[in-house]
């Protein structure tokens, strides 16, 4: 363990990988000195796999919430039917790339202002279509893989409604004391 890593974050991974069906995904739970703790889950069946963090919320490694880090049964499901839909080899979801407003540098996020009718990206948030209020776009958070705050999320960028990037922009606070938030909005995000 430590110092940066919250108590009780392997906790909630544990749990995590106690909720996922081991008929079908195995898990596997990485903590240690000098590393972010991270439950890779795999399909036994297709072999997709994802890298699952724990900070108040699980998170995908593109800085997506899931499921409140006490809700591993709500998770469980979201990365069930996640993995389900993922082929073996997909490319990252396009969305992920498309678009490059700026280019952070290390621990650094930029903030632009979402163009028209822009979903929130989260799951729980598409059905509903909550709009985006901010677009999110990452550098590297963290010098080491090891250490790196969603490390798939670096160079990326992320619609988020305002509830998202709030939690998006406490946790990586938590984890990166020297992060810098460049927002090119002008006006701040509405919170909800
Ligand atoms: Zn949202």
């Amino acid at each position: 363990m430590t110092t940066t890593t919250p108590a009780g974050t392997p906790t909630a991974l544990e749990r995590l990988a106690d909720a996922l069906d081991s008929a079908e995904f195995t898990t596997a739970l990485v903590t240690g000195t000098g590393r972010r703790p991270v439950l890779t889950v795999a399909s036994r069946r297709t072999r997709a796999a994802e890298d699952i963090y724990a900070d108040g919320w699980f998170w995908w490694s593109w800085a997506e919430r899931i499921a409140p880090a006490d809700d591993p049964v709500t998770a469980a499901h979201l990365i069930t039917a996640m993995l389900r839909a993922t082929p073996p080899t997909a490319p990252p979801p396009a969305h992920l790339a498309r678009r490059r407003p700026a280019a952070p540098g290390l621990d650094e996020i930029v903030l632009s202002a979402p163009d028209g009718y822009e979903l929130c990206r989260s799951q729980e948030h598409q059905a509903p279509g909550t709009p985006a209020a901010v677009i999110v776009t990452f550098g590297q958070l963290g010098t080491t893989w090891a250490e790196a705050l969603w490390p798939d999320a670096h160079g990326r960028s992320l619609p988020m409604c305002g509830p998202c990037w709030q939690a998006t922009r406490q946790a990586a606070e938590n984890h990166r004391s020297n992060l810098a938030i460049h927002d090119t909005t002008g006006p701040p995000p509405p919170d909800t």
